[in-house]
């Protein structure tokens, strides 16, 4: 996706206080400020939709990347059925589910675990995949799995993505489809977890370095 076409987030002033909007009180320590509030969230996802609907030509095999990409997911499937009956489009919907595995606390391990086998790939072959992840941080994750994906010899690949962040780190992978770019620090909420928590706040936050000691393993 061309970076004009992305909502960039990574300036100081779009950091809301936790006093604008409502969180969840256990969290209120655990994150610094939010980042995207949930109706913008939605709101960018009903464009994302349309995008993906008007470069659609065929049936579709959305495949969700667990855990953390599974909200998107649902409110991105939800809106691609919204332009099939109230727009009049006619994109016919598969749905399928990848586990991945790369991140301990908050720091990538280097290494990416992908759980598939070939039994619930074989269908793949000659269909058009959209691959629907919560965010890019290095790439690496996506660039290992787009690899892994071409094994099934489907007829084409595009990628989703709500989050894409904006770190030196970055192997320079874009996705087909960006949500927001955003600031160099770990967010969560939105099923953007740490060790499993913040999966049920609906924003997306920084989380604070209380919220880092708090639920470190
Ligand atoms: P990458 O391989 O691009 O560095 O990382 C991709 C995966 O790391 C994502 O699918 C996500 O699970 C995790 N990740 C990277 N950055 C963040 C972040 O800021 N917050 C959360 N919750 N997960 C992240």
């Amino acid at each position: 996706m061309d970076p004009s076409k992305w909502i960039d987030v990574t300036s100081e002033s779009f950091k809301y206080s936790l006093d604008h909007f409502v969180i969840p009180s256990h969290y209120q320590k655990d994150v610094s400020s939010i980042l995207i509030p949930h109706g913008i969230i939605m709101d960018r996802i009903e464009k994302l939709a349309k995008l993906i609907v008007e470069d659609s030509k065929g049936p579709l095999v959305i495949c969700c990347v667990l855990k953390g990409g599974h909200q998107f997911f649902a409110d991105l499937v939800n809106e691609i059925k919204k332009c099939n009956t109230v727009l009049g489009q006619s994109v016919p919907l598969s749905l399928e589910f990848i586990k991945v595995r790369s991140y301990h606390n908050d720091v990538s391990t280097g290494t990416v675990s992908i759980s598939l086998t070939d039994e619930e790939c074989q269908d793949w072959k000659n269909k058009n995949l959209l691959i629907v992840e919560d965010i890019i941080d290095t790439g690496n994750t996506m660039v290992k799995l787009l690899h892994k994906l071409q094994e099934f010899q489907p007829a084409s690949v595009r990628v989703a993505s709500l989050l894409l962040k904006k770190t030196p780190k970055s192997n320079g992978y874009v996705p087909n489809y960006v949500g927001f770019a955003i600031p160099d620090e770990f967010v969560v909420g939105y099923a953007l977890d740490y060790n499993e928590y913040f999966r049920d706040l609906d924003h997306i936050c920084i989380i604070s370095e209380h919220g880092k000691e708090a639920y470190a393993i």
